[in-house]
């Protein structure tokens, strides 16, 4: 097989998007069995992109079975350095295409391409780069005497980071030896196919990396699946316990990144600009759909007039609108359905008698959209400040000591991360410290990193992606 990598495609200004796609199973995109079909639709005008194949029983049987076979026949004894070299020519390949998928997963997804390209894509390369770098390197490492591949990997994504939650899950299963049967969320399959077209590019070998596409019931078969060995699955915090519930007592192992309820603690020294900027990333980046977003912001109370003020003015000064535009910050809601919940909640936020306050802006009216906005006077009972509205909606607490401020930031079921905003060191080592919260940013938010291990505590999961935990949850010892 070749080694060389491929050659740059003509740099494609627009992205073709195929009328519809087939599933990829065994190193080739192949019909439905039963020919069960649904649309994908562009959020920011609700047009539709492509039809998309539904992989019902037989399929996910395939696919697994193909999978399988690459894992026992040429994956799992190929030699480190050679499965780094496939990894490696990903990486490049994705890099190559990079303005290709951007577009691609602004168009799918609803978010601003500048987030697209300069944080999704990017990142995605650097995960496929940083895996690759692993993969003939487990035998000397600390991780066992003799660090082994688990089998076949059943990975299923959510909507709001489609590439980048494919690349957290494929890069380290194959760096470790693993092969893979992905689903991707059914609003955002076009990115995850076209990554099957980047791994026939890299001549990766057939059945190594199978994609198979459809809604809940072909997740729930694909985890269910007597021959898959290892579940991976970010989603909900509901389907999430369901897939522990079906998986208990059975050989399989399990990873879960569910959601969160994040706290953004703003003390009363903190550079205001900066932790306003903060706040507007944390809560307002990817249009709120992140499972990290600092939904919570809890604000020291001698400051808290100021810093409303101040953020404000900031969230006026917000583009809201085409996700392709340059200049858009806050892009489409991926769906009907989001749009929905995301109002509802918002509505009995106000019902629960918080204040809620939007700059005035103009949506257009085709599409999914939601104005970014705050509420104040939220109380820790209310639903605003309880659950995950997955939105651009911030609830606004106060605090008045830092002992205070802890007690409220872990008052929620959930613990994926938090932030804190001062410019007291030793303050930063004392409440991280106290936060029940896997990820922890000090004056900064939504900072990711191949070699940081992300994962949650409580209702958000358990195991940890990223770095070299997230290779040690593909390995057997
Ligand atoms: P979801 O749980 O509805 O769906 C996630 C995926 O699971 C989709 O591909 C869906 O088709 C599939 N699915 C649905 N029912 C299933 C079942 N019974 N069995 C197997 N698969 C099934 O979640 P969503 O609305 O797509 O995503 C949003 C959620 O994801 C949020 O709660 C968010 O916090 C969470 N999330 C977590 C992380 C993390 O790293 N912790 C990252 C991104 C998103």
């Amino acid at each position: 097989m070749p080694f060389e990598y491929a050659p740059a495609p003509e740099s494609p200004s627009v992205v073709n998007i195929r009328p519809s796609y087939g599933l990829f199973i065994n190193g080739e995109f192949v019909d439905p069995k039963d020919g069960e079909r649904f649309k994908t639709v562009n959020p920011a005008n609700e047009e539709v992109l492509a039809e998309i194949a539904t992989a019902g029983p037989s399929d996910v049987d395939t696919a697994v079975a193909a999978a399988r076979a690459a894992y026992e026949a040429v994956w799992r004894d190929l030699p480190g350095r050679e499965r780094a070299k496939y990894l490696f020519r990903i990486a490049r390949i994705i890099q190559e295409r990079a303005r290709e998928l951007a577009v691609l997963e602004s168009i799918d997804n609803g978010k601003p391409i500048r987030e697209s390209r300069d944080v999704d894509v990017p990142l995605v390369a650097a995960h496929f780069f940083y895996y690759a770098g692993w993969a003939d390197k487990l035998a000397h490492a600390g991780l066992g005497p003799d660090p082994r591949p688990i089998g076949v990997a059943g990975q299923v994504i959510p909507w709001n980071f489609p590439l980048l939650m494919l690349a957290w899950k494929i890069a380290p299963a194959l760096a470790a030896g693993n092969t893979v049967v992905l689903k991707p969320a059914e609003t955002t399959p076009l990115t995850a196919l076209l990554f099957a077209e980047i791994c026939q590019q890299a001549d990766l070998p057939p059945g190594v990396v199978n994609i198979i596409t459809g809604a809940g019931e072909t997740g729930r078969l694909l985890v269910g699946h007597d021959g898959v060995d290892k579940v991976a699955f970010t989603g909900s915090t509901e389907v999430g316990r369901a897939i522990a519930k079906t998986l208990a007592g059975t050989r399989k192992r399990l990873t879960l990144e569910l959601g969160g309820k994040a706290a953004n603690i703003v003390f009363d020294d903190a550079p205001i600009d900066q932790a306003v900027e903060g706040i507007v990333n944390g809560i307002f980046f990817n249009q709120g759909h992140v499972c990290c977003a600092g939904s919570r912001l809890l604000v020291q109370e001698s400051v808290a007039e100021e810093l409303l003020d101040s953020l404000k003015r900031r969230m006026a000064r917000l583009r809201v609108g085409d996700p392709l535009d340059k200049n858009t910050d806050v892009g489409a809601i991926n769906s009907a359905a989001q749009l929905e919940k995301i109002r509802s909640l918002s509505e009995i936020g106000e019902q629960e008698g918080a204040a809620r306050w939007a700059p005035p802006c103009e949506l257009p009216e085709r599409g999914f959209w939601f104005a970014p906005t705050i509420f104040t006077g939220v109380s820790q009972a209310h639903r605003i400040a309880r659950e995950e509205i997955f939105g651009p909606v911030l609830s606004v607490l106060t605090f008045r000591t830092p002992a205070e401020a802890v007690e409220k930031a872990n008052n929620t079921p959930y613990g994926l991360s938090a932030g804190i905003w001062t410019e007291k060191g030793s303050r930063i080592l004392a409440v991280a410290d106290r936060l029940r919260a896997g990820v922890v940013w000090a004056n900064t938010f939504n900072k990711f990193d191949p070699t940081s291990p992300f994962g949650g505590y409580k209702e958000s999961g358990y195991g940890r992606e990223g770095g070299r935990h997230g290779l040690e949850a593909y390995l057997a010892h």
